[in-house]
């Protein structure tokens, strides 16, 4: 079985090496955004011959060829998923890392009106946005 991410290497005309094969597939298979630690884990769990210097190179090879996203949610490490079909923002719970993807298009149309008030046309965007559950302490002053 081919992954997606697999399947779009080889439409790159990538070589694709059994190693390779198998971080397509980790990284295909997840839903969790990732870091490279995380994907180091499930590879190895496949093939424990896999480095983490070859996930490193292969995470590298694979962004640049547009077929994964690197994001930066701020806890020092970046973290990667299949580039999507469809436009997503994040929501990032700093406790645990956990990644929420949302779709608003409220925001979307928001941004797309501030870019035309100073007369541009929007092309793309991140969002992220950073929080805590309803009801934890985020060790800030009640506001
Ligand atoms: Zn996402």
């Amino acid at each position: 079985m081919v992954s997606r991410i697999e399947q779009r290497c080889i439409d790159k005309g990538m070589k694709m090496t059994e190693q390779r094969r198998v971080i397509a597939r980790v990284l295909s298979d997840s839903v969790d955004h990732p870091d490279v630690e995380s994907v180091h884990r499930r590879a190895v769990a496949i093939d424990p011959n896999i480095s983490i210097a070859t996930v490193y190179r292969t995470v590298r090879l694979f962004e640049e060829a547009n077929i994964i996203e690197r994001h930066d949610f701020g806890q020092g490490r970046a973290r990667y998923e299949q580039s999507p079909e469809s436009h997503h923002d994040h929501l990032i719970d700093v406790q645990t890392g956990r990644v929420i993807e949302f779709q608003n298009a409220e925001i979307e149309a928001l941004q797309r009106e501030i870019a035309q008030r100073f007369g541009f046309r929007l092309v793309g965007h991140r969002l992220e946005l950073y929080a805590v559950p309803l009801g934890a302490d985020d060790g800030a002053d009640p506001r």
